[in-house]
């Protein structure tokens, strides 16, 4: 009865360790099953990618004439069925010289899929991101930044990088200010930032990343796109 006892209480404990274990790697902005996956890069140069998930939506409209403002290229990744309605906006972007990432068509979280919902997820938006003009590498980002094993094994085997962040001010703070100085604090060469300014209805978000180009701008950072910083990197 003991012994039967010992044997539940282990199995609980591996159980709950697997648990704990799967729900780090499916968050991990560093780590995942296959195929490697670009949180920063490693470089002396004062360059930092600005990376804006969502949309494309009407604050495109706001978002280039700021980042035309400090001389500045960042990378868009968009999902599929906002490209599909808000065709015009991903199409300024790229003629604005900026990068276009994938960030699957429906922006579910993608961990236990089919082979064949990865697939879709992934080329229709491929596509789309091809329509709107972009001939670059297209990278994907996860939705919610969520992995598994189904997704890393198709981008890794089509040799499409997995592209996460160092930097998410957005998600510990709420004001303005704090937002700005999380990320000016914690930058350093090489690092990748997560903004979201696409369904932002109170303008908060543009000021954020204003604040960003501005401080940045005074320390001597320039604003790359995020294939860029991987050619500059020396871990490329
Ligand atoms: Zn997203």
């Amino acid at each position: 009865m003991r012994k039967r006892l010992w044997i539940s209480a282990v199995t609980l404990l591996v159980l709950v360790l697997l648990l704990i274990g799967t729900q780090k790697w499916m968050n991990s902005r560093s780590f995942q099953f296959y195929g490697g996956i670009v949180n920063h890069v490693s470089t002396d140069e004062k360059v930092v990618a600005l990376t804006f998930d969502d949309g494309p939506s009407a604050n495109v409209e706001q978002l280039l004439p700021l980042l035309a403002k400090y001389n500045a290229k960042g990378t868009f990744f968009v999902i599929g069925n906002e490209l599909k309605t808000h065709m015009e906006d991903a199409k300024k972007i790229v003629e604005a010289g900026h990068q276009l990432g994938n960030h699957s068509y429906s922006h579910e979280r993608i961990l236990i899929k089919s082979h064949a919902y990865v697939q879709q997820e992934v080329e229709l938006t491929n596509e789309l991101i091809r329509e709107a003009g972009y001939t670059g590498e297209i990278t994907f980002r996860p939705p919610y930044g969520k992995k598994l094993f189904s997704l890393p094994h198709y981008l890794h085997d089509k040799g499409i990088k997995t592209i996460m962040w160092s930097l998410e001010p957005d998600t510990n703070y709420t004001t303005v200010e704090d937002k700005v100085t999380n990320a000016v604090n914690g930058v350093k060469p090489g690092s990748i930032i997560l903004l979201h300014p696409m369904y932002d209805k109170t303008g908060d978000e543009l000021k954020v990343i204003q604040g960003i180009l501005d401080a940045l701008s005074k320390q001597g950072y320039r604003f790359v796109t995020v294939n860029e910083l991987i050619q500059l990197g020396s871990d490329k």
